[in-house]
């Protein structure tokens, strides 16, 4: 028996996703899908920086960049600048694409270990080309020769995800999506199996679905209130638990990339938006009072605040089954990871891509749900260690918080990755995983863990030819920058740039 109808709890930026993959995918094939929100409840509001694979997303939907960007107010984004995190001072940026290029079939990075060892001071960041263009505020769409300078790199978005929400509702309602408005107080299960027959809104009526997909949020409505799943806390490792927010007045130009700047109980966010600009702190509420936390973000905004901050609770890991019974869990409901790396709604995409390819029949064969779930762990996994790794490879330690991160027991598999670099440069390679080896170069060698030997066959190059084409990469890596646009007047030239009224301060900003 075929699936026929599909019910999606929740229409924050993970149900209208999931909405928008599923009724693309599935619009010809007889299977109706509704999708159930409360306006009572809202959404969470938050949730501004993104990884490149969304592009891909809205591609496969065939929505045009252009109108996407400028609905959802987006920017373009080259990578995130970290500050603060290796040592007090410090920053670098985790760029969207790799370090130089290959030499004789050898990574970038052991010729500049080489470079290093023989008492040169250049920086890796000199080798890349979204590096500087972040630096120097500028962006263009890469070309079409990914060999070439200047186009071998990827790109991501700032947006409101509020706005990109209501942008895939219209999309979805164009595909047949049925909206229904109403809170979900309850949920009949069949008794024999357990899985949910049906759920219930607050007026009594009754909707039947063959498959639910969880985008309650936090809450979790059918994944843990009535299927009662289970959760991995991994606050062991991620122990930040709070988050504040706030928009601001942009001030001066737009920049192509998101800044996390390491804090004494946590780290704060800056996302610049077209039209604004998105600010948070997040926080371990151990060593710092929500009062302090919100007085530390409001007084390092760069313009006027634009509303009230709104305060987020959240406690890290993920469910223990993403996919239980007939019930899917995608989004907050599924889990969460503090947004360090803008992670959040990558995993969102991973989700639905990972239940389309495994679609189920309506006798759901369990191993469908099975592979989901290894498929998923797997991610949430990756992500995980990736994030800890920004606080593990530090010198800091002059705050409890970072004092507490001197003293973990790693997962082994952060253990592992962590050795075979500090050894010879070596990036032990996973299975899934949205993190590619260029990404742990630029967290590794950005917090100052500089492995003490490397790869041997960079050897097999005189010094002179090193020095020689690491010096072109270098160079044609800034002249390429030098011929790219100022990303502002980019937006504007590409069509991307939203008409709109500029946001006013409230009247009564918050005291602190
Ligand atoms: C502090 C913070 C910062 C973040 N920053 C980023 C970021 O920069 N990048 C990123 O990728 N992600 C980020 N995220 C994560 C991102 O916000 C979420 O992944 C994304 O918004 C998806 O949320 P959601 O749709 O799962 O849940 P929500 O937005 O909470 O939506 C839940 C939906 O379920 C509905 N609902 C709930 N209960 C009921 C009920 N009983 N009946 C009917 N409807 C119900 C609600 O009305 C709502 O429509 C951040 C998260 C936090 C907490």
């Amino acid at each position: 028996m075929k699936i026929q109808k599909i019910c999606i709890l929740g229409g924050g930026t993970s149900g209208w996703m999931t909405a928008a993959g599923l009724s693309n995918k599935y619009k010809d094939l007889d299977i109706s899908i509704e999708l159930v929100e409360s306006d009572q409840i809202g959404t969470v509001g938050v949730g501004e920086a993104t990884l490149p694979h969304i592009r891909f997303f809205n591609q496969a939907l065939g929505i045009d960049e252009r109108d996407f960007m400028r609905a959802t107010r987006a920017t373009f984004k080259l990578g995130i600048e970290f500050c603060d995190w290796g040592a007090l001072g410090d920053s670098y940026i985790h760029p969207f694409g790799d370090y130089g290029e290959p030499i004789n079939g050898v990574d970038f990075h052991h010729f500049w270990l080489r470079l290093l060892q023989n008492g040169h001071n250049f920086r890796l960041d000199d080798y890349s080309f979204p590096i500087l263009a972040a630096e120097s505020g500028k962006f263009q769409i890469p070309g079409s020769d990914n060999t070439k300078i200047g186009s071998n790199f990827g790109y991501a978005y700032q947006f409101d995800s509020t706005l990109y929400a209501k942008f895939l509702r219209s999309y979805c309602e164009d595909n047949g999506v049925v909206r229904t408005e109403g809170k979900v107080v309850d949920a009949a299960l069949y008794p024999e199996t357990g899985f949910v027959k049906s759920i219930e809104l607050e007026n009594g009526t009754q909707i039947e679905a063959d498959l639910f997909i969880d985008c309650s949020g936090f809450r979790g409505v059918l994944i843990e209130q009535q299927l009662k799943t289970g959760y991995d806390d991994w606050s062991q490792w991620l122990p930040c638990n709070r988050a504040v927010a706030v928009p601001c007045e942009a001030a001066g130009p737009s920049l192509p990339y998101t800044r996390a700047t390491a804090r004494p109980a946590g780290w704060q966010w800056r996302i610049p938006l077209q039209h604004r600009t998105g600010n948070g702190h997040v926080y371990w509420n151990e060593f710092i009072s929500d009062d302090e936390a919100t007085h530390q973000l409001m007084s390092t905004l760069e313009g006027p605040a634009l509303a009230d901050p709104k305060q987020l609770y959240f406690k890290t890991g993920k469910r223990r089954k993403l996919w239980n019974k007939n019930v899917v869990a995608i989004g907050l409901s599924g889990g969460f990871l503090e947004p360090l790396e803008s992670t959040s709604i990558h995993l969102i995409q991973e989700g639905i891509t990972a239940l389309i390819e495994l679609f189920p029949d309506a006798n759901f064969e369990g191993s469908d749900a099975v592979e989901y779930n290894r498929r998923m762990d797997l991610n949430f996994d990756r992500v995980r260690d990736f994030l800890l790794l920004h606080y593990v490879a530090t010198q800091r330690d002059d705050s409890e918080m970072w004092r507490y991160f001197r003293n973990m027991t790693l997962p082994e598999s952060l253990q592992e990755k962590i050795e075979a670099w500090n050894a010879r440069g070596y990036l032990l390679r996973y299975e899934q995983g949205v993190f590619l080896p260029p990404s742990w170069v630029a967290v590794m060698a950005g917090q100052n863990l500089i492995p003490s030997a490397y790869d041997r066959r960079a050897n097999t190059l005189s010094y002179e030819d090193v020095l020689r084409k690491t010096e072109k990469i270098r160079h044609d890596s800034h002249a390429a920058v030098a011929n790219t646009p100022d990303h502002g007047a980019y937006l504007d030239q590409y069509g991307a740039k939203a008409a709109f009224e500029p946001l006013t301060v409230p009247s009564a900003p918050a005291q602190f």
